[in-house]
């Protein structure tokens, strides 16, 4: 079952149209990675979705209901995380969360055992600091248990890992990763290697509307051509050399020459290294590089 349908989407502010014919779906139950240039209109996707701005023509619909501009009915299974959250930080985690579950309406008597029950997914169990001493990490997770505090269906995360650093960015990860079981997830960034590492479907917007759309192994499968990299020691040798595979997909960049080869890797490797020797080339290093993300995204949105 999809958990969230946008059908044949178009919105246009002014004279600026932003979608046009946007379509896709997301199983319940998965991670969908929406990436995009800045511009392209993934926030407003993400608006549209919380029903906080008009739809021009199209339709969206979550967990079956239809998505309905300033109805807040379907956002009751949505939870939703901005880029940088805002909180008062003058609270711990702890009231913090009570406040919001005050708020949101949860039941007087399940409130106290929900917050446990958030902070303990999030890891914050232990801290008693005030929100003003936490990490943006610490935030970002903390952002995450307000928004499954009221246990929705969908979450949406508005390039939460764009303002962390490493270790920040690898605990969100992991946290949004073991979430799947609970909620079906739109994550959107640009930041590529986040999305092979957790999500199970891609989309990239461009033009206003997705450009491809799958699993990653099915978009590498289809977009991705797979390379062999050759290093020399200067760039007149990677030249000369390039040179010589002329009829094939060659790039060079410096002293760095990238072929993108059809084929099996064994034949690229042996027609490379046949050339290397009747040529009397030394290269410093072969290397094969597998398909990426960012390989397909450079592809498709050029
Ligand atoms: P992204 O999130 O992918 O960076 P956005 O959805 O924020 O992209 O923006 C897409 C385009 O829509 C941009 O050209 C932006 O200037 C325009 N836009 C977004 N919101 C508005 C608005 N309220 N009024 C006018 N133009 C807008």
């Amino acid at each position: 079952m999809n958990l969230l349908e946008v059908r044949q989407v178009k919105k246009q502010f002014g004279s600026n149209v932003v979608l046009n014919n946007l379509t896709f779906s997301i199983p319940q139950g998965s991670i969908f990675g929406f990436v995009g240039k800045n511009g392209a209109g993934k926030t407003t996707t993400m608006k549209l979705i919380l029903g906080l701005e008009t739809v021009d023509e199209g339709e969206i619909y979550l967990n079956g209901q239809k998505v309905t501009f300033g109805k807040p009915a379907t956002n009751h299974s949505v939870g939703y995380l901005p880029d940088v959250p805002e909180f008062y930080d003058y609270m711990t985690a702890r009231e913090y969360l009570l406040f919001c579950s005050e708020i949101t309406a949860i039941p007087k008597n399940e409130r106290v055992n929900r917050v446990a029950k958030m902070l303990q997914l999030v890891g914050l169990t232990q801290d008693k600091r005030k929100i003003k001493g936490f990490s943006r990490g610490m935030k970002q997770r903390l952002g995450i248990a307000q928004a499954l505090l009221n246990k929705p269906a969908f979450l949406i995360c508005d390039e939460p890992t764009s303002a962390l650093d490493p270790t920040g960015r690898n605990e969100f990860l992991a946290l949004l990763a073991s979430l799947k079981d609970e909620v079906t997830i739109l994550f959107s960034t640009h930041i590529l290697s986040d999305v092979e590492r957790i999500c199970d479907y891609v989309g990239i917007l461009d033009q206003g509307a997705l450009q491809v759309v799958g699993t990653l192994e099915s978009l590498k499968e289809r977009y991705a051509k797979p390379q062999i990299e050759l290093n020399f020691e200067t760039q007149i040798e990677a030249q000369q050399f390039a040179a010589k595979l002329s009829d094939k997909k060659i790039q060079c960049i410096d002293s760095q020459v990238l072929w993108s080869y059809e084929g099996t890797y064994s034949q690229a490797f042996h027609d490379v290294v046949e050339i290397l020797l009747q040529e009397a080339f030394t290269a410093k290093s072969i290397s094969h590089i597998a398909p990426s993300l960012e390989q397909i995204y450079l592809e498709v949105t050029k």
